[in-house]
């Protein structure tokens, strides 16, 4: 019998160590990734949008967790972004500066390391990266941007289209997925949404929400550009003129069902008519397109937020909240009016800065706000890998941002933040870079039409309406920020 017995602990041993080992409590990441998504629309940051439009789920990560106040990206553009995110790398050294670009995934990223580390990985929804995924057991992504309805998801076995709502589907997938893992393994989830990307086409449920209000307008709204350089008079998105019919909806973008068009055309149609009647003018005409816009935004963030709760609520019911790190973020902010614009790319506030949310029992203090240290989604890549207590490897250039979601920031954080923007011309947005230190800016315009400098002082001009670049008050901080611009360019090695 004896040798009989150990054959079979020696055949256990080899074959399943696992078995023997104990059960694996490394934490689960769940990182809920939104595009577009600005801290203005989140009510728990607060602002004139927040008794408007709540966003009652994604504040019960705020209410749970800690909230970041100023989370800074190194990229305000889409793939960018996530290339970043993945990469832990600025956009000069992962190879994705442009959203034309096509991600080169042969390359080290957190997933991967994730995998090897022993984690199920999988991301579902928004990639936006052209080429194929790669890190993850399991990939369901939008084709391109995608689309709000009967989107086409991309898996490795092809692509098939989905009837409903792009939200809602994400997010079922995104638990059908949490279903059906190996759950012998902690776990690391991308659940990624198109919303509240444009075009804005909302759920048919939310097509009455706001419908009969009056949504307060940001206080630039009608921005005349003075008291800045000449960059960002020279947009092309702005809310008067850059619109165009697919963002008004006044045309649709996705292909509907008979039933769901229908449902559409009931609620824009009839409104769309009064407005080409009323033949609108001037200021009369740019604040209809604003409450067009606006409505429509925060109709797509309300399934954004509907789609957090459901994913909070599976893991409370599966008993998986505990020992879960749930993240939420959006790939850069968003203008909602303020200077009179939609869109990003600029590395004034409200596209520089992007939401972060970060809920973990045990670990970050609940209902806490983390008003001052500057943190990056150059930062989430290293994050994730500390959390998953795989090591970090040298090369990455943010960093764990673990002590800081543990109220124990280092004293030698990063006092300063690098931006580099390089779409030319992208809605008239010129190539730029700068550096913050969260109280002043410093933006460089270095192309030969602008060739020109822009300083902030946020704290007392936090609309950013008069650059003081050249002001002899402020030339210890203007020669202050050009030495920490060439040190911060020295140190992430961005090419001269
Ligand atoms: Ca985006």
């Amino acid at each position: 019998m004896m040798p009989k017995l150990i054959l079979f602990f020696l055949w256990v041993a080899i074959v399943s160590p696992c078995w023997l080992s104990a059960a694996d409590e490394r934490p689960n990441i769940l990182f809920i990734f939104c595009d577009d998504h600005a801290t203005q629309a989140i009510s728990a940051y607060g602002g004139p949008l927040a008794n408007v439009a709540p966003t009652p789920n994604i504040d019960r990560i705020a209410k749970e967790g800690v909230l970041f106040k100023k989370c800074y990206v190194t990229n305000s553009i889409c793939g960018p972004s996530r290339a970043v995110v993945l990469t832990g790398k600025y956009s000069h050294l992962n190879g994705f500066t442009k959203n034309s670009d096509t991600f080169d995934g042969s390359q080290q990223i957190a997933p991967k390391l994730l995998q090897k580390a022993g984690y199920s990985t999988a991301i579902v929804g928004k990639w936006h990266l052209k080429s194929e995924p790669t890190g993850f057991d399991h990939f369901e992504v939008l084709k391109g941007q995608g689309e709000y309805y009967n989107p086409r998801l991309r898996t490795s076995e092809g692509i098939e289209v989905h009837e409903g709502y792009v939200t809602d589907i994400i997010t079922d997938h995104s638990i059908d997925w949490l279903e059906s893992r190996d759950s012998k393994k902690p776990f690391f989830l991308m659940s990624q949404h198109k919303a509240p990307h444009g075009r804005w086409e909302p759920a048919i449920r939310h097509l009455e929400f706001l419908a009969d209000e009056e949504v307060p307008e940001p206080i630039t709204l009608f921005d005349d550009y003075s008291g800045r350089s000449q960059a960002a008079a020279q947009h092309a998105m702005g809310i008067a003129d850059h619109m165009g019919d697919h963002r008004l909806m006044f045309q649709y973008s996705s292909k509907h069902t008979p039933e769901q068009k229908a449902a559409l055309d009931a609620y824009f149609v009839p409104r769309n008519k009064a407005f080409h009647e009323a033949s609108l003018e001037g200021k009369d005409k740019t604040r209809w397109h604003y409450q067009r816009y606006i409505k429509n935004y925060l109709r797509c963030v309300k399934a954004v937020d509907e789609s957090v709760g459901r994913l909070l609520d599976y893991l409370d019911d599966n008993r998986l909240s505990e020992n879960t790190i749930v993240i939420y973020s959006s790939d850069q902010g968003f203008y909602l009016g303020e200077h009179g614009w939609f869109d990003k790319r600029w590395m004034y506030e409200e596209s520089f800065r992007t939401p972060l949310l970060v809920r973990w029992p045990g670990a970050v203090e609940p209902g806490s706000t983390n008003q001052n240290d500057i943190v990056s989604n150059l930062d989430f890549a290293s994050t994730f890998l500390d959390v998953a207590e795989a090591p970090i490897p040298e090369d990455l250039q943010g960093e764990s941002l673990l002590p800081v979601f543990r109220g124990e920031t280092p004293e030698k954080w990063r006092k300063t933040h690098y931006y580099h923007y390089y779409e030319s011309g992208g809605h008239g947005v010129p190539l730029h870079y700068g550096v913050t230190d969260g109280r002043y800016k410093l933006i460089r315009y270095p192309e030969p039409h602008l060739n020109t400098w822009e300083l902030f002082d946020i704290e007392g001009d936090p609309l950013e309406l008069e650059s003081r670049y050249d002001d002899p008050a402020l030339s210890d901080v203007q020669n202050g920020l050009h030495s920490e611009l060439k040190r911060l360019q020295s140190l992430y090695e961005v090419p001269e």
